[in-house]
């Protein structure tokens, strides 16, 4: 087990990068950005996105189309509530 307690972390999925990465917990959000409830395994393997966590690429939109089985899964639905109402 790694130790990394020091700071508090967030996992993020970015609809622009189709990337997912964290960052501090505290940081500003946008909907562009959806909240992680915990980082993908590498062994996570979803049949609908082969574990990418996006299915298509909107070029009209400029942002990766998020796969919705890994939404569901791994998607931080408090905190989308919150950026969406905040
Ligand atoms: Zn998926």
């Amino acid at each position: 087990m790694e130790e990394e307690t020091e700071k508090k972390i967030q996992w993020y999925f970015s609809l622009f990068s189709g990337k997912i990465y964290y960052a501090d917990a505290d940081e500003n959000l946008d909907v562009f950005q959806i909240p992680l409830k915990e980082k993908p395994s590498d062994k996570y393997n979803c049949t609908s996105c082969y574990g990418r966590f996006y299915t298509d690429y909107n070029p009209t939109q400029k942002h990766f189309t998020p796969c919705t089985r890994c939404l569901k899964k791994f998607a931080d639905l408090e905190k989308m509530k919150l950026i969406k109402n905040g």
